[in-house]
This record gives structure tokens, sequence and C-alpha cells, in this order.
């Protein structure tokens, strides 16, 4: 959590380069840069881009002298805070010595200069300034939890909203079939009532099946187990169950799957769901009397299976976040607001419980998407080979 400290920077100004070597052999010490300057005027360049942690000026200088340059450091809002020592030759009468605390000194030294004090005193201040880059840094960490808990809150508002508009629609279809079965005598509109009802209440199972699913999944605890499976098996399944969407979009689904068995170790329910919700999605957002292509392709040891539709497509800015959980392109407004944006999510995470991986390429709006599941055809953890055979 906590990160590295940055070298602590600190500042020696005077007019003679002896002196500057010998204050820098006086204070060198790992962890700390010293920056020299030979005048107030690079001094104050160098305060400008760096942090620094404690200047240490000389009074006497040609040109611009200690204090005037402690006065310019006091005016500028950079430099304001950095704590100065003032290093004088003369005997420190008390005029200077006012002088140096009226521009905000913090202290004052006299040449000669007695090592253990300066260092000392310096080291106080090298300390201060450690001390206030990691409270900065734990600031920053506190801050950037806070957004991500904002964040987070946020989302789960929008969720509820989103769910509770979710389930209502449903929920008012089936109050208004039930109605309407108590009037309804002719069993073919009974029937016909019947079958929407069914369509709402599996609409809605599978809604909350997700959403349990995902939850499970975050917390470990989702039903998976790895079997000995028949990948094409598992297809016709998947293509099974999302036939009613298929035709109530008036889709052509063309097939391109081995003929055979595939052994393949693999959750079977869970592939099958896997298929099935990419297929769904493929009807869903898709114009009506569109084609949705389902292929799979098997290598030595890699399966791939290719759901493809000629729909609405996917932005390309959007193709990195459609599986985060709530993702959802908002340009497929109506298509869009029977879903929460959980399938994809869930997809992904199963995908990767079988040790596979999914992707999406589109060209954009309106020119359709194809999704692609590459799963290892032994399994999560290396199987022998034997025992796929
Ligand atoms: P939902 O369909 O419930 O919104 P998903 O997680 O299944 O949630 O999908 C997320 C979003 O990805 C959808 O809202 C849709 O915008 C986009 N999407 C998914 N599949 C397709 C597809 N085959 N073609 C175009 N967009 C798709």
């Amino acid at each position: 959590m906590t990160q590295p400290l940055a070298p602590v920077n600190f500042l020696l100004v005077d007019d003679l380069e002896e002196n500057l070597v010998a204050l820098e052999a006086l204070l060198k010490r790992d962890g700390l840069v010293c920056l020299k300057a030979r005048s107030g005027e690079e001094a104050l360049e160098l305060l400008l881009v760096h942090d620094i942690a404690l200047a240490l000026l000389d009074v006497q200088m040609p040109g611009m002298d200690g204090y005037q340059l402690a006065e310019f450091m006091r005016g500028n809002a950079r430099a304001r805070h950095v704590p100065i020592i003032f290093l004088t030759a003369g005997a420190g009468d008390g005029q200077r010595r006012f002088r140096s605390y009226e521009a905000g000194a913090v202290d004052f030294i006299q040449k000669p200069i007695e090592p253990d004090v300066l260092r000392g005193k310096a080291a106080v201040f090298f300390d201060l300034h450690q001390q206030r880059q990691q409270i900065r840094a734990q600031r920053d960490e506190l801050q950037a939890y806070a957004d991500q808990l904002r964040a987070a809150d946020r989302y789960k508002t929008e969720f509820i909203a989103m769910l509770g508009h979710e389930l209502r629609n449903p929920i008012m279809a089936m109050g208004a079939g039930l109605t309407l079965l108590k009037r309804r005598r002719d069993p073919a509109q009974v029937a016909e009532l019947h079958e929407r009802m069914d369509r709402q209440v599996s609409h809605m199972t599978r809604l909350v099946e997700d959403m349990l699913d995902i939850s499970r999944i975050g917390q470990g605890k989702i039903g998976f187990k790895l079997e000995q499976a028949d990948l094409v098996e598992i297809l016709k399944t998947a293509v099974e169950s999302s036939q009613t969407h298929i035709e109530i979009g008036a889709h052509q689904l063309s097939l391109d799957i081995p003929a055979g068995p595939v052994p393949v170790q693999a959750d079977p329910t869970r592939l099958s769901q896997v298929v099935s919700n990419l297929l769904n999605n493929a009807a869903k957002y898709t114009p009506s009397g569109g084609r949705i292509r389902l292929t799979a392709q098997v290598g030595e040891d890699v399966a791939e299976i290719v759901v493809s539709d000629n729909g609405r497509g996917i932005p390309p800015e959007k193709q990195a976040e459609i599986f985060e959980i709530f993702a959802q392109v908002q340009s497929h407004g109506a298509a869009a607001q029977s879903g929460l944006g959980i399938g994809l999510a869930l997809v992904k995470q199963l995908v990767e419980l079988h040790g596979g991986a999914i992707g999406v390429e589109s060209e954009g709006t309106g020119r359709g998407s194809t999704f692609t599941v590459r799963l290892p055809l032994h399994g999560r953890r290396p199987c022998p080979r034997s025992a796929a055979a």
C-alpha cells in the first residue's frame, strides 16, 4: 500500500563554489539530493521546479543577497513554505537576526559552522519533509478509495433503479395477463396468455439467476464443476434454449459445428449458459430478420466457439469495457432497455472459470458483432491427455 519515498531535495545557495562543496559533503546522506545555486537568481529557478525540503542561504552574496532571496521566496506560492536556514559569516547582531526572522527564516547559523549543529538541524527538516510526503501519499490513497467507494455507490443506486425498472415491466405484464385470464374463456386465447406470462417469468428468473451468479462468483460460492463432457451436446443445448429468442426476432441461424462428439473438460450447464447468452444477445441486438452464426472449431488443445451476427454492432471505444458489469451501449436504446448489462460480465467470468478467454470484434455501429470464446479442451488445470480421450 505504501509507496517508496521520493528522494528529499535540499538547496544550497552560496556564491563561493568551495562553500557549496563543503556544505554538500557535510550534509550528504542516502536519499538526499543536493541542489546548488551560485546566486539568488539561480536559486529561484531551482525553487520553481523542485520540491525542496530545506534551503540553506548564504546571507552575503553579490547581487541578490540571502535576505532578498528569502523575501522573493515568501512572495512566491511554490517557495513560500520552504524552510530557510541563513548562514552568515558575521557575528550575529540583533539587527541582522531581526531581518532574517522578519523575512520568515526558520533558523540562523553563524560561520564557522559547527557540523553537528547544522547536521542536526537539517535532519529535523528532512524528516519533517518525508513525513509530509508520507501523509500526502496516504491522503491520495484515501482519496482514491473514497472516489472508488463513491463510484461503487453511484453504480449501486443506478443498478437498483435499473433493476426496479427491469422487474416492473414483466410484473406489470403478468398483472395484466392475470386480469385478462379471468375474463377469457377461449382456450386458444388462454393458452396464448399462459405462454406470454411464461416468457415474462423466464425473463425475470434469468435476470435474478444472473445477478445471483455474479454475486456467487464474487464470493467464490458458485456451483461449478469441470467434468468430461461433449462440446457438441453443450452447443446444441445452448441453441435449444435460445431458439425462442431467435424465432421472435425472425432471425436465420446457421450452425457450423463438428458432427461428432468433442470431449471437453467443462461444466456443461455453465458452458451452455455462456453460448446461449451470446446467442440471445445476438438475437436481441440484431434488427428483425437478421443472420446469426454459431461456429465451433476444435484444435489440439483449444476449442474456439464463435457467435456472430449482422446486427447493431459495438462502437470500437465500447469494446474494451463491454464485459464489465453494467456496461451497455447507449445507442442501443430500446434493445438494451430489456437488460441490466450483467450478462456479458457473467459470461466472461464463467469462461474464465473454464480457464478460457472471450473477446469481441465489431467494425462499429450497424456492422454486426463477433464474440469469440477460446477454451482449453483439457480443462483449467492441465489434465493428462489420457483423461480427455
Ligand atoms: P444486457 O443485454 O442485459 O444489457 P449484456 O451484459 O449481455 O447486458 O450486454 C451488455 C451490452 O453489450 C448490451 O447492453 C449491448 O449494448 C451490448 N451487446 C451485447 N451483445 C451484443 C451484440 N451481439 N451486438 C451488439 N451489442 C451487443
